[in-house]
């Protein structure tokens, strides 16, 4: 579980997060909208300490990451996140990309990352590419590798920053299919995303940002059937 209190982010004078709070349970998946430059991207930095939060409280189960004392490596390596560019590793094989950081931060010894990494690739339907570099892989197949390689580190939770919006349309599918397979599996994860269809399909809870507070929040089926907001309408009428 993620717990924000009254999150604040500033970059000099620019106020960015105006003391967010919001919850996301076990299990759930939790969708997160809104306008460019609302602080989206801000708000899940802050959550895997990518970056230092103003004011306010995180805890992630239970634990507060915002704590001076908090041993911030140990707690990051439980939180797996997934950026709009994949950030693979170009000079590494797809099974290397997937090895080192379990090697290196989790201390795995060589057989069993090996072992973990064959086994998250085939859970997304990559088991195949193990041998192949970052440039010889599709939008859509890098992504995926991108999301393998989060999850081989065996985190408590995933965070999904527009995962499918540098991917040509056709390739979105297979991205999305990937992370619904792994939302029904249990994992508990926050998404920013413009694909409504997932968020209502999958979601559990659907957050419109605006100007750096969450303007509304609530069942993505009723937030897109029926947004109370006059921002978020104005919002969904241009994204629908
Ligand atoms: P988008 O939909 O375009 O990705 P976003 O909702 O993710 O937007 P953020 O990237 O969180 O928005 O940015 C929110 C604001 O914070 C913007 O005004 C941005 O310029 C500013 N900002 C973000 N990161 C930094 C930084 N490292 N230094 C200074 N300003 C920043
Ligand atoms: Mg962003």
């Amino acid at each position: 579980a993620i717990d924000v209190q009254d999150l604040h982010k500033s970059f000099g004078d620019n106020e960015v997060l105006k003391g967010i709070d919001f919850h996301v349970g076990h299990g759930q998946v939790v969708c997160v909208i809104g306008p460019s430059g609302s602080g989206k991207s801000t708000l899940l930095r802050c959550v895997n300490l990518l970056e230092t939060p103003t004011r306010g409280k995180i805890f992630v189960e239970g634990a507060e990451i915002t704590d001076p004392d908090a041993d911030v490596d140990k707690l990051r390596a439980r939180i797996g996140m997934v950026f709009q560019q994949f950030n693979l590793f170009p000079h590494m094989t797809v099974l290397r990309n997937l090895t080192i950081a379990q090697e290196k931060v989790k201390g795995r010894k060589k057989d069993e990352a090996v072992e973990v990494a064959r086994a998250t690739l085939a859970k997304v339907g990559l088991a195949e590419k193990e041998s192949a570099y970052p440039a010889h892989l599709s939008g859509g197949q890098s992504q995926r590798v991108a999301i393998a390689r989060a999850l081989s580190m065996s985190p408590d939770m995933m965070l999904f920053d527009e995962p499918t919006s540098a991917l040509d349309p056709e390739l979105v599918g297979d991205v999305l299919a990937v992370m619904k397979d792994l939302a029904s599996e249990g994992m508990t994860m926050m998404v920013v995303t413009h694909e409504m269809g997932f968020a209502r399909e999958v979601g559990d809870k659907l957050v419109f940002m605006d100007d750096g507070v969450i303007m509304e929040e609530g069942d993505p089926r009723e937030v897109l059937a029926a947004p109370r907001h006059e921002r978020t309408q104005s919002f969904l009428s241009k994204v629908l």
